[in-house]
């Protein structure tokens, strides 16, 4: 195959192929039939260095599903181990998933170019290698829009049907997605790193999480624990933020939990419509370990498991070791807290100068009247904005028990909330559930406006558009008790 540098005028490191290999095994994407591009993103692709007409070209789609190699690029699957809904695994791996190298963006950050669905790898265990369109556009639809959200996550640059059809329940449409993140560094890789017994490749796993993700933790006494501290703090954030917007991940399996506090695998992920912390979507998630409310003790377990991968490099001496990762790792609920809590005072519109005593109980109330009444997490806050302004009626709207939340509501305006604030915070449109189930049937006929709509819509998300009512509203009834099942 022939190797050109035309499509990426970029050249590619190979950084990760080359620091460990221990953990990288090189490979080549599999031959595709009939590669049709479905959608790229060109902001990001620019971002990149890429020439968007170039990727559109036949060339730029080879390059996009690895069949075209830019110079510098060595293909490598990824090793890591994980624990999956809390059993351990100690060789996962890329199974069906390559990274092509790393590229310097515009703003001067290393960002790692990978495919899903390119194939089956060594790390294949019983998998086709496989992914299909409907998944990976799901991926590149709620990715963009968390992103737009200015939550931390994994970027899409493009879906490509691959031209195969590939067996699941029925024989569906194969894809490839090339997904652009600041690393593919998992909380698994380290468990991984720590379970070969060998110290120096734990170190220089280590070191290579610092520089690129973590600098701050050089400044710390003790470097490797300024590293999981840097990590306690970004997942903290990250995890904050989805609550915040009512993401559920679905599957915080340690093998999908970044060092570098972006969001990654967008499986049988979901936006919560009604406020419930019990709701679950994932029809894999049968004992419900990965529920909304569930999300910021799971990351701290996850957490656990960084830490106990990262022993040997934190004090020679493992009593020691343990009790300064101990201490570390149960930093994590007091920082989630104090991020949940400024990020709630700011889609409350309240200063972030608010008393806790005031303001718990406020939110304590405000929460268990929209559990009660099964309100729409996304519109409720929105209202928020008109009602700071003098016209609440949008959000007494959705109340059964009307006088308790006016009780509510005069304690809040009392505070004289900032509407504009809020609006900047609290968004209008999110990828809902039957919006993208909607948007990805149509996909799968071969219609992609109904996508193309929706991804405009969710990628703009706190500005009102006069025409996109519909991607504001709740789920018809209809809809009925909706499940996501695994992206494979
Ligand atoms: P995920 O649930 O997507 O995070 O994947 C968990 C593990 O299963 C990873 O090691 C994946 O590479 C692997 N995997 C998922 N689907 C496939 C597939 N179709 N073929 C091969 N490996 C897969
Ligand atoms: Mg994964």
């Amino acid at each position: 195959m022939s190797v050109t540098s035309r499509p990426a005028a970029v050249s590619f490191e190979n950084r990760f192929a080359r620091e460990f290999p221990e953990m990288a095994v090189a490979w080549r994407a599999e031959e595709l039939p009939d590669p049709r591009l479905l959608v790229l993103n060109e902001t990001l692709g620019t971002e990149l260095g890429l020439d968007p007409s170039c990727l559109r070209g036949p060339e730029g789609v080879r390059f996009l599903t690895g069949q075209l190699l830019p110079s510098g690029s060595t293909p490598v699957a990824q090793a890591y181990a994980g624990h999956q809904f809390g059993g351990y695994s100690p060789r996962l791996g890329d199974g069906r998933a390559l990274l092509l190298g790393e590229v310097v963006d515009a703003t001067g950050h290393e960002r790692d170019v990978h495919l899903k669905g390119s194939g089956r790898t060594p790390f294949a265990r019983g998998g086709d290698g496989r992914a299909t369109v409907g998944p990976m556009l799901r991926e590149y639809v709620v990715s963009e829009a968390m992103h737009a959200l200015g939550i931390p996550t994994t970027r899409s640059l493009a879906v490509v049907a691959t031209g195969r059809s590939v067996p699941r329940e029925t024989l569906l449409r194969g894809a490839v997605l090339t997904r652009v993140a600041s690393s593919h560094l998992r909380v698994g890789s380290f468990q991984y790193a720590r379970a070969t017994g060998d110290l120096d490749l734990l170190r220089r796993l280590a070191e290579h999480a610092i520089s690129r993700h973590h600098a701050s933790a050089t400044q710390a006494e003790n470097r490797y624990l300024g590293l999981l501290q840097a990590v306690v703090e970004a997942q903290a954030e990250l995890v904050a933020r989805w609550m915040l917007v009512g993401f559920i991940h679905g599957v915080m399996n340690t093998d999908n939990m970044t060092i570098s506090g972006e969001t990654i695998d967008y499986g049988p992920c979901a936006f919560m419509e009604a406020f419930d912390p019990a709701t679950v979507y994932s029809s894999i998630d049968v004992g419900g370990r990965y529920a909304y409310g569930n999300q910021p003790v799971i990351a701290q377990w996850n957490l656990a498991r960084l830490a106990e991968a990262l022993l040997p490099l934190l004090d020679p001496q493992e009593e020691r070791a343990v009790d300064l990762a101990t201490e570390c790792v149960d930093t994590f609920s007091g920082q989630y807290h104090a991020r949940w809590s400024g990020g709630m005072k700011l889609k409350l519109g309240v200063p972030d100068s608010l008393e806790d005593e005031v303001f718990a109980p406020l939110v304590a109330e405000l929460l268990a009247v929209l559990q009660e009444d099964k309100v729409d997490h996304t519109s409720f806050f929105r209202s928020l904005g008109p009602a700071a302004r003098g016209d609440a009626e949008a959000s007494r709207g959705v109340f059964l028990q009307l006088p308790r939340f006016d009780a509510w509501l005069r304690r809040w305006l009392a505070l004289h909330p900032d509407a504009d604030l809020m609006e900047r915070v609290n968004p209008v449109y999110i990828p809902r559930n039957h919006l993208v189930e909607e948007a990805l049937a149509a996909a799968s006929d071969g219609h992609l406006d109904p996508f193309e709509a929706l991804l405009d819509a969710v990628t703009d998300p706190f500005h009102e558009h006069p025409g996109r009512e519909r991607y504001a509203a709740a789920a018809p009834e209809g809809f009925g008790s909706y499940r996501t099942f695994c992206g494979t």
